[in-house]
């Protein structure tokens, strides 16, 4: 039986945490971790905040020229993490058909839709990103999260995130990605690209765990390039 302990003590030397755990249905379309052994539960992994910029940014994936080093650094250290757990690690960037993390995080108890079109953590605000799941066979110990979570969306009165946006990406209700994008590839030099998404910054859940500016842009530059291509 996998106990919790033995889980984080595996993911801190990478700078990651736990930031989901589900029990699994058949509805979720988890993958087996073995013909015939079906997974019962998962447990999202990522960053909170820039928590493994330490260890990534030294890492032979962020040096070595090659394309998508996070992915190739998240795969290196889910695959390392499963085999010393028994377990399956799955990530969002494998596919097609790719993984529904998305749909996971919204059953998992931690973690909730925003008005900004991406999900907030009950800890880490907008500031948190999910790199792979760990998928188990029975229900590991104290796995779940005790508490629900109720999205602070919900009472927010001022909505500073809606009107942080300098060209109004989020003001149709939804995020308008060509706006968007047409801003950043403008600009090099705008605060969304050396800091990170001004609507992001703005929200005040987890306002602690606002990320690096070099993490930040990292991720900035690189969402430029790919919506460009
Ligand atoms: S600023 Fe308020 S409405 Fe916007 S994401 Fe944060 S909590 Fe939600
Ligand atoms: S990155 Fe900047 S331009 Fe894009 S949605 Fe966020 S605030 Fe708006």
């Amino acid at each position: 039986m996998t106990e919790q302990t033995d889980v984080h003590a595996l993911l801190r030397p990478w700078g990651l945490l736990v930031l989901g755990s589900l029990p699994v249905s058949s509805e979720d379309q988890v993958p087996e971790i073995a013909p015939g052994c079906p997974a019962r539960q998962l447990l999202l992994v990522g960053n909170g905040g820039s928590s493994f910029w330490p260890v990534f940014s030294r890492s032979q994936e962020y040096h070595d020229g090659r394309p998508n080093p996070l992915d190739r650094w998240s795969k290196r250290a889910g695959d390392e993490i499963a085999l010393s757990l028994g377990s399956c690690a799955v990530y969002p960037f494998e596919g097609p058909p790719f993984q529904p993390f998305l749909r996971w995080a919204g059953k998992s108890r931690e973690a909730r839709q925003s008005r900004l079109s991406m999900f907030i953590h009950e800890r880490f605000g907008l500031w948190h990103a999910y790199r792979f799941a760990l998928a188990f066979s029975e229900s590991p110990n104290d796995l779940v999260a005790e508490t629900g979570f109720t999205s602070p969306c919900l009472e927010c009165e001022q909505k500073p995130c809606l009107d942080a946006c300098p060209v109004e990406a989020f003001s149709g209700g939804e995020y308008c990605v060509d706006s968007c994008i047409n801003y950043l590839g403008s600009d090099p030099d705008s605060p969304c690209r050396k800091l990170g998404c001004a609507s992001r910054r703005a929200c005040p859940q987890g306002a602690e765990f606002t990320y690096l500016p070099q993490h930040a842009s990292f991720h900035m530059d690189a969402f430029v390039e790919t919506q460009l291509r």
